[in-house]
């Protein structure tokens, strides 16, 4: 599994984490909050002012993450983070698992967390849990309403579990669903 690669985007897309006021958490897992510290163990958001994550999840903010913890901002009802973008818990996977919507004249982006974890199987069998999802039957249904409301158009889907470029469009396939990826930037 690769780890710390949030460091390494943003400074391909040209953005200093010093000028990042808001990160937003979708659950608590190690390969989902690792990014909030630099490879040094130094603070890899050093002006950040929120952290929001759901509120079933912030036990995780002891240890190397308890500096972060007065800052963080616990989500436990569809909120919204600014005038763009909105925290909807989707519980399951973990208490606190939350997704976050993103939108733009472009359409809107569901930054979904690991509400799929294994795309080849998962989208084709949406009923499809396993032992991750802490509570399946949950898990299971959260999946099925965000897949179904992904099929609208100019919605777009951004999943850690995603394959390369972890971006794609969700459309009916069968009984279940495909991804379309959208291409990765040029240049
Ligand atoms: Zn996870």
């Amino acid at each position: 599994m690769n780890m710390g690669l949030i460091h390494d985007a943003l400074d391909e897309a040209g953005i200093d984490r010093a000028q990042i006021s808001d990160v937003a958490i979708t659950h608590n897992h190690e390969d989902h909050v690792s990014g909030l510290i630099a490879p040094d163990g130094s603070q890899a958001f050093t002006e950040v002012e929120r952290v929001w994550i759901g509120a079933g999840d912030t036990s995780v903010f002891t240890g190397r993450l308890k500096p972060i913890h007065d800052r963080v901002v616990p989500v436990s009802e569809k909120v919204a983070i600014n005038d763009w973008s909105t925290a909807i818990p989707t519980p399951g996977h973990t208490p606190g698992h939350t997704v976050y919507e993103v939108r733009s004249s472009a359409g809107r982006l569901l930054a979904w967390g690991d509400t799929v974890h294994v795309p080849t199987l998962q989208l084709d069998r949406p009923n499809v849990s396993w032992e991750l999802d802490g509570n399946q039957s949950q898990a299971r249904a959260a999946r099925a309403a965000l897949l179904e409301q992904l099929t609208q158009p100019h919605h777009f889907v951004a999943g850690a579990h995603l394959d390369s470029p972890g971006i794609a469009r969700v459309t009916p396939s069968g009984d279940g669903y495909a991804l379309e990826y959208l291409a990765p930037p040029i240049g």
